[in-house]
């Protein structure tokens, strides 16, 4: 069996430039608009010789009052009930923001593994700024950058470490 990753976090965080970046295809709609992505988007990949499907999503609907239950979307949440584990992306360049806590908190309620990878880390990676993400209470963070392929493979030795 395929260990399906699934790549969860709020708009504009780079969830879709990362799922370019693992699957190696342009195939997901990457923009500088807010939760363009609307729908489930899988992808086959490869990592250390071993196959894995990932799925990017864009379910969050920023125009929806907030709460977790009216914020995520059923795509997103399908998508999460599915995975084996789930990469949560956070905005390095943006801080923790408050939307951040409350996907943190729904992903502990869906018991799975959880890797915080924080994206568009690109000269980021021995800042301070890293340690403030350890509040969300989700581990150590993985800092990446999607955009310029850095800190790829050990995010994904990482989420790929039990399987
Ligand atoms: P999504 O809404 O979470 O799917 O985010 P996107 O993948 O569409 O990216 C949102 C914006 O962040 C785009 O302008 C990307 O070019 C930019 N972005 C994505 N990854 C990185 C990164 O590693 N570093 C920087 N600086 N920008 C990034
Ligand atoms: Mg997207």
């Amino acid at each position: 069996m395929k260990p399906v990753i699934a790549l969860v976090g709020r708009p504009n965080v780079g969830k879709s430039t990362l799922f370019n970046r693992i699957t190696k295809s342009r195939d997901a709609i990457v923009a500088d608009f807010a939760g363009l992505t609307r729908d489930r988007h899988y992808g086959d990949a490869r990592h250390n010789g071993r196959e894995l499907i990932v799925v990017d999503t864009g379910g969050f609907e920023p125009e929806k009052p907030t709460g977790i239950v009216a914020m995520m979307a059923a795509q997103t949440k399908a998508a999460v009930a599915e995975a084996d584990a789930v990469i949560f992306v956070v905005d390095a360049r943006n801080g923790v923001a408050g939307q951040d806590h409350d996907i943190a908190r729904y992903l502990r309620g869906a018991n799975k593994r959880v890797l915080l990878c924080v994206n568009k880390a690109e000269g980021l990676s021995e800042s301070p700024l890293l340690a403030e993400f350890h509040e969300l209470g989700m581990g150590e963070p993985h800092p990446v950058s999607a955009a310029h392929g850095q800190g790829i493979r050990s995010l994904l030795d990482a989420a790929l470490a039990d399987f």
